[in-house]
């Protein structure tokens, strides 16, 4: 029989009623004679609330135990979405990540997906089980111990289900009807794309559309899924949403294809720190070591043999951060003047593949932002995308400025 993997995200699976709706839409598949894999993520707010619970008790917590208590959001939502689709007299059943197995690795709040072995949810398919809940986001390490994906995981669980099943295709029901020129919630002007190159995809997940987890594109695209992105409240059609791609499937783009943004960025500096070989290894080593996730990098022109250092990484890392430099300095390894922290700062980028092949846009999306009188404090780029930090007041106003001067309202 083919197989389908249809992904529920937090607002399809938010209420008892819109279980029902969401469960409703996997009977019209299973009615047309598919095997359906689903995904469900937990009640919209409830990991938010779980992470809360954890940084209250224990703001430097163990990772194995944040892991076991946010990944509990999602066991629920299984176990209800199969009772739902009992009631309707669908055969099936809930597996947690560990029933499965998910297996992962070991990097407890981002583990990754290393195999989902299909024999036992293949035994239950042959037994008559027409769809198989999974509660996503979570999986089990080598040591037995819960892991979670990262914040989104459950679209990168659905993506690796529809690879190790063979699934026809991978729909990721949301709160949007796609995958949009920018977030549709800043810019009332965001358009729709029908498709999306992986590549582009990819790059704006990383940079923070948090509408796919960038896990989830890079697996797609490595293994071939056929993906989809498509509203859990509109109108059950093939050519509903937007189907992510490769890139010799789309006929025309823009330059630009999309603006994303990244709200909670802070700016490190380490002020006065030696110009000398091995520095940048005596500071990113230990912050690596911490689990910080550093983005940009600068390091400024020396005066006198000494630098300052800057580097950006996720607001809510920067005790960490914090923590392991003062932590490097105490035992001798490194030696700076002044840690300074800004917490008040966002990354806005643009992306597209156009962007191999035209010049000058860089010189646009500064004169864009220098219109506006937004200051960049950090650039960075890549073949198909820039990014810069600037203050977080200044977020909105930079997304909508770019999605402007783009032209990314109307289609090329
Ligand atoms: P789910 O709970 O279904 O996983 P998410 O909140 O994780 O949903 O992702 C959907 C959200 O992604 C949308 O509500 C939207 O605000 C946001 N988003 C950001 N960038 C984009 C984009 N380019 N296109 C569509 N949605 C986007
Ligand atoms: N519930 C998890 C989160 O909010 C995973 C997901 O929804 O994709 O990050
Ligand atoms: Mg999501």
């Amino acid at each position: 029989m083919p197989r389908l993997v249809m992904k529920f995200g937090g607002t399809s699976v938010a209420t008892l009623d819109r279980i029902r709706r969401a469960a409703k839409r996997v009977g019209v598949e299973v009615a047309k004679g598919y095997e359906v894999i689903v995904i469900v993520s937990a009640m919209s707010g409830k990991t938010n609330e779980l992470v809360g619970w954890v940084r209250e008790t224990s703001p430097l917590f163990d990772a194995r135990e944040y892991d076991a208590v946010v990944s509990s959001g999602e066991n629920v939502t299984a176990g209800l979405m199969a009772l739902t689709l009992q009631e309707m007299d669908i055969p099936a059943r809930s597996w947690q990540g560990w029933q499965v197995p998910v297996k992962t690795t070991s990097a407890h709040s981002s583990a990754r997906i290393e195999a989902i072995p299909s024999d036992n949810l293949d035994a239950k398919f042959a037994e008559g089980m027409k769809v198989a809940v999974v509660a996503g986001f979570q999986g089990i390490s080598p040591e037995g111990r819960i892991t979670t994906l990262g914040r989104g995981g459950s679209d990168t669980t659905a993506v690796a289900f529809a690879a190790a099943f063979e699934a026809e295709r991978c729909d990721i029901y949301t709160d949007v009807d796609g995958v949009y020129t920018t977030d549709p919630r800043i810019s009332s002007k965001a358009r729709k794309l029908d498709r999306i190159a992986f590549e582009e995809m990819l790059e704006l997940a990383s940079l923070g559309a948090k509408v796919l987890q960038t896990r989830s594109v890079e697996l797609a695209m490595r293994y071939r899924v056929r993906l989809r992105v498509l509203s859990s409240f509109g109108e059950m059609s093939d050519e509903a949403g937007t189907l992510v791609c490769d890139e010799e499937d789309i006929v025309e783009s823009n330059v630009i294809s999309g603006v994303a943004y990244s709200r909670d960025e802070a700016k490190m500096t380490l002020t006065a720190v030696a110009d000398q070989p091995g520095i940048a290894a005596a500071i990113f080593g230990p912050l690596a070591d911490a689990g910080v996730n550093v983005d940009m990098i600068v390091q400024n022109i020396s005066e006198e043999g000494r630098t300052d250092m800057t580097f950006s990484c996720p607001v809510d890392q920067v005790l960490r951060a914090e923590k392991a430099m003062n932590a490097a300095k105490d035992r001798g390894e490194l030696d700076f003047h002044e840690l300074i922290a800004d917490e008040n700062t966002c990354k806005v980028s643009v992306v597209g593949i156009g962007m191999r092949s035209h010049a000058g846009v860089a010189s646009q999306m500064f004169k864009a932002l220098s219109d506006e009188g937004i200051n960049i404090k950090v650039i960075t780029t890549s073949e198909i995308k820039i990014s810069v930090l600037i203050d977080r007041k200044y977020m909105e106003l930079a997304v909508q400025a770019l999605h402007d001067v783009f032209g990314l309202e109307k289609a090329a």
